[in-house]
């Protein structure tokens, strides 16, 4: 089940630039336009950009991971805190995972909603996936949005604007405390 908490934390961005190109290359490389399949239906394409992020070829800003499920920072929140819970086994989204990977991937988002509330005393969770494009999905490989919530604040749109990555690393350091002090 779940693993430990207080596995490896990767660095920080480096630049706002280079987030910013990795944020663009998400949009260039979601679909593998397999012949005979439209973009929208496609198979898993190994290269998109949380596939690289698992594979450590492009940073993140990780508050958590597992043998198999990685947690990092959303570099484009809808709120303050929004977090992306990602399996590791490869899938498009919820409709082509294994239920076993779904049941991992839910058990991490229970945790990180719980630190997230906690992190940011929010008066609320949401919890969104996307299932493709026509539904929302801009990265095609499976993840959870969890982003705190305050009564009466709308969220951000979603892939709106970039967020600092100081910003983002400050907000990853009081979701980390907050997993720290989980159950304690
Ligand atoms: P979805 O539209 O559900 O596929 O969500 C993809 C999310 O990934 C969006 O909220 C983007 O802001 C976010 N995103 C895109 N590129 C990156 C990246 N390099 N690191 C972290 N989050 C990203």
């Amino acid at each position: 089940m779940a693993g430990t908490l207080g596995g490896t934390f990767q660095e920080p961005l480096k630049a706002p630039a280079k987030a910013l190109n990795n944020a663009k290359l998400c949009v260039e490389v979601g679909t593998t336009g397999d012949k005979g399949m439209s973009d929208e239906t496609a198979g898993y394409d190994s290269n998109n950009i949380f596939a690289r992020i698992l594979r450590g070829e492009i940073p993140s800003t990780r508050v958590y991971e597992d043998d198999a499920v990685v947690a990092f920072m959303d570099v484009m929140p809808q709120a303050p805190g929004h977090t992306l819970v990602v399996p590791r086994a490869p899938s498009r989204n919820l409709l082509d995972a294994d239920p076993a990977v779904l049941a991992r991937g839910i058990a991490v988002v229970q945790r990180i909603a719980v630190a997230v509330k906690r992190a940011f005393a929010a008066d609320g969770v949401t919890v969104i996936q996307f299932n493709e494009a026509a539904a929302g999905q801009t990265v095609f490989h499976l993840h959870f949005h969890v982003i705190p919530r305050f009564d009466g604040v709308a969220l951000k749109p979603h892939t709106g604007g970039m967020e600092r990555p100081e910003v983002l690393q400050a907000n990853a350091e009081k979701i980390r405390k907050a997993l720290a002090s989980a159950g304690k």
